[in-house]
């Protein structure tokens, strides 16, 4: 059997953070990552990735630690250093500005293809982790000291702690009956990339409506053009499906309508794609030689662009307990390490989620008196410096 120190299922954004961090870390640890896809990491083309990331300036450091920051410049990636909210069923909006926390932007947007190849470039000149795909799992048995994991080509791997980062509908979890608490949203997310009339000037802009929030989050261009927009438009089920069935010239005049002429007339639409939206949470993180982590341990509603970050603090935590566990002589799976790592990471996931579930709810309400005691509340808000400046560094991951 082929031993590890960790095994790490799933090789995307947040397993493939995760093996980065240890790797560099804890350059003797033995790490090896199960993914079903074949490793691709020159996977970003010339276009435009439809899906793409708000990354905090949390999630930017840590990927400045790991040595993959300049790979992203040297890709593509877009800073934003304004934030507009707008309540579109009244006059309530809220701006953010990067001069409003000292800082020359408020986070940056980088194109999935991109951030994922950054970090599987980097693992790939890693000599500590073995990349091990495409490969699934066939059967996970905990043992005493640690796990055994048969793989689908019939390689047995044993390991002190299999971490799974095999996203919402993880395999591990189910195999090992690790109960989730779940709950649809009965929305979907259209996602694409829009080009327009005018420059959308570094802002991240976002509407709220009664049926669901509209993100623009800006693009540029290698030679700086920055008229290219990524939208995540979440809608309730049925109207998103209609807005899928619209022909191109049609979405773009809906989408005009709906993001109210702010960057001129929406000129050509991406080919569309739709993500269900459904909300989950483990009931625990860990098991005996077991820690969830990304998507796999929580999934959020995008409205506020915090997934992958919410990932990238489960790496940044997992790791530094590991490391912590290491200098006093444990191994990665000790139950001391796993139940640390779970009780630093549940509320600050938990408090995601709820503040997430709140606020589609608050803009879900359609009773008029309601709705003026929120618009008054936003433009209450704006004016209230110091609690923007919280907000703004909460936003950031801070
Ligand atoms: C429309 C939309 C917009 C979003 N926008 C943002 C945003 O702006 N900011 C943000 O922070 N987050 C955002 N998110 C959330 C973010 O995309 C996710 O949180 C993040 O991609 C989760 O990464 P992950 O690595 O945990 O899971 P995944 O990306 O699902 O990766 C799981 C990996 O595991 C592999 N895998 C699965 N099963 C197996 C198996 N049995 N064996 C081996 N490998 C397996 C898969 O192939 C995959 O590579 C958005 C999500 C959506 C839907």
């Amino acid at each position: 059997m082929n031993p590890y120190d960790v095994l790490v299922a799933g090789g995307g954004l947040t397993g493939a953070a995760m093996a980065a961090t240890l790797a560099a870390r804890n350059p003797a640890l033995r790490i090896g990552v199960i993914e079903a896809r074949p490793f691709d990491p020159k996977a970003h083309g010339e276009a435009f990735d439809p899906r793409v990331i708000a990354l905090t300036e949390a999630s930017r450091q840590l990927l400045e630690a790991l040595g993959v920051w300049d790979a992203i410049l040297a890709r593509r990636v877009c800073p934003y250093g304004h934030m507009v909210v707008r309540d579109s069923e009244g006059t309530g909006m809220v701006s953010f500005d990067c001069t409003q926390v000292r800082r020359p932007d408020l986070g940056h947007i980088v194109e999935n293809s991109v951030l994922l190849g950054a970090l599987l470039d980097s693992l790939a000149n890693t000599g500590s982790v073995d990349l091990l795909c495409p490969a699934t799992i066939a059967h996970i048995h905990t043992r005493g000291s640690g796990v055994e994991v048969g793989l689908s080509g019939g390689e047995a791997l044993v390991t002190s702690l299999l971490i799974a980062a095999d996203g919402a509908r993880s395999t591990v979890r189910d195999r090992l009956d690790l109960p989730v608490r779940r709950w649809d949203y009965g929305h979907s997310a259209l996602v694409a990339t829009i080009h327009t009339e005018r420059s959308h000037h570094y802002t991240a802009r976002q509407w709220f409506m009664a049926t669901g929030p509209l993100a623009f989050l800006p693009l540029q261009t290698a030679d700086g053009d920055c008229r290219y927009t990524s939208i995540v438009w979440s809608q309730e089920r049925r109207r998103a499906e209609q807005l899928m069935a619209l022909d191109d010239s049609a979405f773009c005049r809906e989408l005009t309508f709906a993001s109210e002429g702010e960057l001129g007339a929406v000129l050509s639409v991406s080919r569309r794609y739709g993500f269900p939206l459904v909300q989950q949470h483990a009931l625990d993180y860990v098991a005996p030689g077991i820690a969830l982590i990304g998507d796999a341990a929580h999934s959020v509603h995008p409205l506020a662009g915090q997934g992958a970050n919410l990932g990238f603090g489960d790496v940044a935590v997992l790791a530094e307990e590991i490391d912590r566990g290491l200098s006093r002589g444990l191994s990665p799976g000790d139950p001391s390490v796993l139940r640390r790592y779970q009780r630093r990471r549940k509320p600050e996931n938990l408090a995601m989620m709820a503040a997430m579930e709140g606020f589609k709810r608050l803009f879900e309400v359609r009773s008029p008196g309601l709705r003026v005691l929120r618009n008054a509340g936003m433009s209450g808000l704006e004016a209230l410096a110091p609690i923007k400046r919280r907000l703004v560094r909460r936003a950031m991951g801070f």
